[in-house]
């Protein structure tokens, strides 16, 4: 008979923490000492689209203040519940360019796959939060058809694993995708786009080294930090093993309302993520998602801000402004 405690053996530390990760509103606003008068809204909001965040997220927060720039990508708020007109639930026509569930194919050369739909943070701007993701991931009975369609068009070099997080996926599953991707031979790079290293940095264990350092694809990894305060201790030790393990390690962010829409925020996040060894890369515009419109900044106000930047930082540091459209052949560059 196996026993509870014979069980849990087989459950990651990362794993644990991301059962534990904090999903009731009013737990939130206990352990920073917020405001309980925040909570009706917060529990409204949360019922759209549920909050959750790891405890390590939480702790990097400072507490008493309703301003701080980690918590207010995560807390679930009343403007959140306004409809607002352009605001839709797919602004960036996901479901039109899907080929085979979960698999998007909008630019030429390479492939997004919807790996999953689950996240170790809900991000209250995400562009994802209305995707349907039960009928629409790649995962499960999916892989197949998927794996199918890449083999199928020479074309494809690279293949982005998304979602969702794919990080979130056990490293048993991870493996065996990333092992049936190598055997295609015209797939020559592996990308990763993930908040995991930044929310969970103990996802990158010793099995998830194993995996990727066994990968003989180039291997990307792209991570999502919007906040200079976002990079601790814990984040640089998982970059460094990320490092070794021969991953090109770049940075993508949405500027957002009130949290890093100033000069001085957008610099010290650039030399943050340099001084733990990645470049930044995308600065996205927000996708216009129903519920987010209060994290807005006017591509003009944005254009202002990158002007300003580049002569703050040497060009290497600067993110490239983008935006995305419905449609397009890449991401349009805001110049
Ligand atoms: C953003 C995106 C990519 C990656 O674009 P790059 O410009 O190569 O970073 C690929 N496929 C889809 C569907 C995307 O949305
Ligand atoms: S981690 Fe990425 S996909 Fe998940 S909620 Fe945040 S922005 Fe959306």
């Amino acid at each position: 008979m196996i026993t509870r405690s014979a069980e849990l053996k087989h459950i990651s530390g990362w794993q644990q923490e991301l059962a534990n990760a904090v999903t009731d509103p009013a737990e939130l606003l206990a352990s920073l000492q917020l405001d309980p008068g925040l909570l009706p809204a917060a529990q409204l909001a949360s019922n759209l689209f549920r909050m959750r965040i790891p405890h390590s997220y939480i702790a990097r927060m400072r507490v008493g203040d309703i301003n701080d720039p980690l918590l207010r990508q995560v807390l679930p708020i009343a403007a959140e519940t306004h409809v607002t007109t352009d605001f839709v639930t797919d602004p960036v026509g996901d479901l039109q360019a899907m080929v085979v569930p979960g698999v998007l194919h909008k630019y030429h050369g390479r492939v997004l796959v919807i790996t999953t739909g689950a996240c170790a943070v809900h991000c209250r701007y995400c562009f994802r939060r209305h995707f349907p993701y039960n009928d629409t991931n790649a995962s499960s009975q999916h892989w197949q058809q998927a794996l199918e369609y890449i083999q199928s068009d020479s074309s494809i070099n690279e293949v982005i694993l998304s979602g969702g997080d794919p990080l979130t996926l056990s490293d048993q599953r991870l493996a065996s995708l990333v092992t049936r991707l190598q055997e295609i031979a015209h797939v020559k790079t592996l990308r990763i786009h993930t908040r995991l290293p930044v929310v969970l940095p103990s996802r990158i264990d010793y099995k998830l080294l194993e995996w990727l350092g066994n990968c003989t694809l180039r291997k990307v990894l792209v991570i999502h930090t919007n906040h200079a305060s976002e990079v601790n201790t814990e984040l640089a030790e998982a970059l460094t093993k990320l490092k070794h393990a021969d991953a090109t390690l770049l940075n993508q962010s949405v500027l957002l309302h009130g949290i890093n829409d100033s000069v001085t925020a957008q610099r010290q996040l650039c030399e943050r993520l340099f001084s733990v060894g990645v470049l930044p890369y995308y600065l996205h515009l927000l996708d216009k998602v129903q519920g987010a419109a209060h994290f807005d900044v006017s591509a003009d106000r944005a254009r202002h801000l990158i002007k300003d930047l580049k002569h703050t930082l040497p060009g290497y540091l600067v993110p490239r402004l983008v935006c995305e459209e419905a449609g397009k052949p890449s991401k349009t560059p805001l110049t």
